[in-house]
């Protein structure tokens, strides 16, 4: 396996408008590293071997947590570890960043890296040179997806932890580029396709996530092999305010490591926001967002059982709320 790093020019800028026009300015080969931690592992692959690399690192409009207007605003180039230990942001935030890999990756990792994280594959994360005795797959400029060889499209899939419970939270996240700037909410972002999977455009740099302070409750469970460190097999986010006792409404529902993008489950949702939360209807929801959602062959464990696991995780979640407890929260997500 080559481990060392391709030759690219490194570029550090220390403002966001000089970042902007650095990206503008250079080629589709130039890429943006915040905190490397996905980006240089895929460089050292050889899944990427980008001509320049602009490190956000030093942009400072891009740092820091504040509370503002009725929203939290978290910049893109925050580290996990900040997000997890911050006060203001909110706490099923807080609790599912801290499920993002290992404390020492979380220290390197941002957040705006994480949302805009690269689909994964069993095809694609792999050292060049299995990647060219197995025939290189779609996403790796070949022309057959391996997961699903009939079909014209790439099935990687989406695994951030981040995206599913900030969705479910509506954030919204601002994009800048050199020719000015827009807000979206964070669904948005995503596409259902694991090359194209982000709907920005090159030169535009995700700055910042505004979490809007609404009355709700929300949780995220992240079924893995293990507590200390893994990607999400099944991960399962919602929220939802509560009317009355037992009456919800603006329920949501988005799951990660199934699909291409972060999948938000609005046939479940309906269902609960019509029949009201009790224990008969969150067992009915969770099974029908485990008929709503396909699963393929494509990262750790077998497709059936991660399939089996999207209605235990979605129970869980929900349970989770109604009970108005953190104990099945992100932290718990490990069994
Ligand atoms: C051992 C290991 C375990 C991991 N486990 C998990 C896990 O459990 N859950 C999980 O979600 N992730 C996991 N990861 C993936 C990754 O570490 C995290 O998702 C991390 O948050 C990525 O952030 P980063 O700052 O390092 O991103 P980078 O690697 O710097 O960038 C990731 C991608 O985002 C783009 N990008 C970064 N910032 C911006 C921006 N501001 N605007 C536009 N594009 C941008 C980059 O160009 C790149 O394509 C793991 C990684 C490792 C190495």
């Amino acid at each position: 396996m080559t481990t060392h790093l391709p030759t690219f020019d490194y570029r550090r800028p220390t403002s966001l408008g000089e970042a902007v026009r650095l990206i503008s300015s250079g080629g589709s080969s130039t890429v943006v590293m915040a905190g490397g931690t996905d980006l240089v592992p895929k460089m050292k692959r050889r899944q990427l071997t980008p001509s320049t690399v602009i490190s956000l690192s030093r942009v400072t409009e891009m740092q820091g947590i504040r509370y503002q207007d009725g929203a939290t605003t978290i910049g893109s180039g925050t580290l996990l570890r900040e997000v997890v230990a911050s006060r203001l942001v909110p706490e099923p935030l807080r609790l599912a960043a801290a499920t993002v890999a290992s404390p020492h990756v979380r220290n390197t990792a941002t957040i705006g890296g994480n949302l805009c994280l690269d689909t994964r594959c069993n095809y694609i994360d792999m050292p060049e040179g299995w990647r060219i005795a197995n025939g290189h797959c779609l996403k790796d400029g070949g022309d057959t997806c391996w997961v699903a060889p009939r079909q014209e499209r790439c099935w990687a899939v989406h695994a951030s932890d981040v995206s599913p419970i900030a969705i479910a939270m509506h954030t919204n996240v601002r994009l800048v580029s050199e020719t000015g700037e827009r807000i979206i909410p964070l669904e948005d972002l995503y596409a259902n396709d694991g090359i194209n999977n982000l709907t920005k455009r090159r030169d535009e740099l995700l700055v910042e996530l505004k979490i809007p302070s609404i009355e709700m409750r929300a949780s995220y469970y992240k079924l893995r092999r293990r507590g200390a460190i893994d990607f999400a097999l099944v991960g399962a986010a919602a929220s939802f305010a509560l009317e009355e006792a037992g009456s919800a409404e603006d329920v949501r529902i988005v799951l990660t490591g199934i699909a291409s993008a972060p999948v938000r489950v609005f046939e479940a949702e309906q269902f609960l926001v019509a029949e009201g939360l009790s224990p008969g209807s969150i067992v009915e929801a969770a099974g029908i967002a485990g008929s709503c959602v396909r699963t393929q062959d494509n990262t750790d464990l077998g497709s059936r059982y991660r399939k089996w696991m999207i209605p235990v995780a979605v129970q869980r979640v929900l349970e989770g709320l109604a009970m108005n407890t953190n104990e099945r929260s992100a932290d718990r997500g490990t069994d």
